[in-house]
């Protein structure tokens, strides 16, 4: 039976600045083995008991992986939509499928627009503060939808 566990999370990079952070959000559940959360924090995690913190130090390798140069594409201008409005630091899809690359813009000349499909956390190694909150086994709809649903199970989408 797999299990779904609660933790609450701040994660910051090497020089201390803060990323992210669930507190004084919900925190975060993730059902065990389903890649919701990267390998080499689950990795500590699924051995952690509810109550117990860590400082969880991941690797780049383990967490978004590295940099991937072929990821960085020129695009002309012209494949973009007439009315699109380009500014540096915004974010795409290609495509609608939750899974598909995020591609931020990175530079805009005359006729091309330079695009960074990389992880914005691509190649840096993170730094979290973790707190066990919740552990239970999952439901059989998780297992089937292959997530969590929240604290109880129930909370659906
Ligand atoms: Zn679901």
């Amino acid at each position: 039976m797999k299990k779904v566990i609660g933790f609450h999370y701040t994660l910051t990079d090497k020089s201390g600045t803060v990323l992210d952070s669930s507190i004084g959000e919900d925190p975060l559940y993730f059902l065990e083995g389903s890649q919701q959360i990267i390998p080499g924090l689950e990795k500590v995690i699924t051995t952690m008991n509810v109550g117990d913190k860590k400082k969880i130090e991941v690797k780049a390798q383990d967490a978004y992986g590295d940099v991937n140069p072929e990821l960085v594409v020129k695009v002309k201008k012209t494949q973009f939509p007439p009315d699109a409005k380009l500014t540096v630091g915004d974010q795409f899809q290609v495509n609608n499928d939750q899974h598909s690359p995020v591609f931020t813009i990175m530079s805009i000349e005359p006729d091309e627009v330079t695009v960074d499909g990389n992880h914005p956390m691509a190649g840096k190694d993170l730094f979290f503060d973790v707190e066990i909150v919740g552990s239970r086994e999952a439901t059989k709809e998780e297992e089937t939808h292959g997530h969590a649903h929240g604290a109880h199970g129930h909370g659906h989408h």
